[in-house]
């Protein structure tokens, strides 16, 4: 029997619903074996799910979802076997961070400017273990009953050109991935089907994560389709790059997936585990 590997998943330390205990819990539940706890520039939460990983006897990986932007999109970079000790990468987080509360306020100056107040207190409300996010605003906005779920309040609110975006420069690509593999960890690009980006940009944007020391990119993840495991097997395929998947969990109502649900990997991709220890298990 192979083991269920879940390698993206969020605690409330970022905009997961669950405490990083919780989380655990439910992987658990749900049978998933080998699981990485991936929340947002944060790695406060590895701690307390690794030891609550060993009580429950399933494995744990240590990793991290890093903001990017890359020719001014927003990227998502995953770490996995990091050290969150590593002083580049601990201190790059603590400067993204620090950029998020900046970012939070011009949010909730532009939610002002159409009428809502209060949305930066409001929003910090819902983040009291960590990161401060775009889920955190959604959250307050469907609970003061401005919209009626949190689909709707990110498409009327809070994407691209509606008034509770704030443009916000990111980590640089080179930076993501340097301080990931400096700290002895392997950095795999999160759901690229999430992009948008056009085959010419995803060739130029998966031949630079390589040369960077990119090693994989999520294949399977809740927030792709059927054919997009296909065309991104293909991708992985073509340069040489690993496979990875996850739920990219973030608890009931706000999640893509349900963890252990996730179809296996198509029979083309190496998975990014194939030399861990934990597979062999
Ligand atoms: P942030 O890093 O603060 O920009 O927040 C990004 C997070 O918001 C993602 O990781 C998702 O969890 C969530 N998110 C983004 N778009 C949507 C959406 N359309 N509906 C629900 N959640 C979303
Ligand atoms: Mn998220
Ligand atoms: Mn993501
Ligand atoms: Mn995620």
């Amino acid at each position: 029997m192979s083991l269920i590997f879940d390698l993206h998943s969020h605690s409330n330390i970022s905009d997961g619903l669950l405490s990083p205990a919780e989380l655990v819990e439910h992987a658990a539940m749900h049978n998933v074996d080998v699981l990485a706890l991936t929340d947002h520039d944060d790695t406060g939460g590895l701690e307390v799910a690794a030891s609550e990983a060993k009580r429950l006897g399933l494995q744990f990986i240590n990793g991290v979802e890093i903001s990017v932007t890359w020719k001014k999109r927003t990227l998502h970079i995953v770490g996995l076997k990091i050290d969150p000790q590593h002083p580049p990468l601990k201190f790059g987080l603590e400067s993204i961070r620090a950029g998020r509360h900046t970012r939070a306020a011009g949010m909730a100056a532009g939610l002002e400017k159409v009428g809502i107040k209060g949305s930066l207190e409001g929003a910090y409300q819902y983040a009291t273990e960590g990161i401060i996010g775009r889920i955190h605003f959604a959250r307050f906005l469907v609970d003061s009953g401005i919209s009626k779920d949190t689909k709707s309040v990110f498409k009327k609110y809070l994407v691209k050109g509606k008034p509770g975006y704030f443009e916000h420069q990111w980590a640089s690509l080179e930076d993501a991935v340097n301080w990931i593999v400096g700290s002895g960890g392997v950095a795999v690009l999160a759901h690229p089907g999430r992009y948008d980006l056009g085959r010419i940009n995803m060739l130029l944007l998966l031949n630079e994560f390589r040369a960077l020391g990119g090693a994989a990119i999520e294949v399977v993840t809740g927030s792709h389709t059927g054919a997009q495991y296909v065309e991104y097997a293909k991708y992985a395929q073509l340069f040489g790059l690993k496979s990875s998947q996850g739920s990219d969990y973030h608890g009931k109502g706000l999640s893509f997936m349900e963890m252990g649900r996730l179809p296996m990997l198509p029979s083309n991709c190496v998975p990014v585990w194939h030399d861990w220890p934990e597979a062999l298990l």
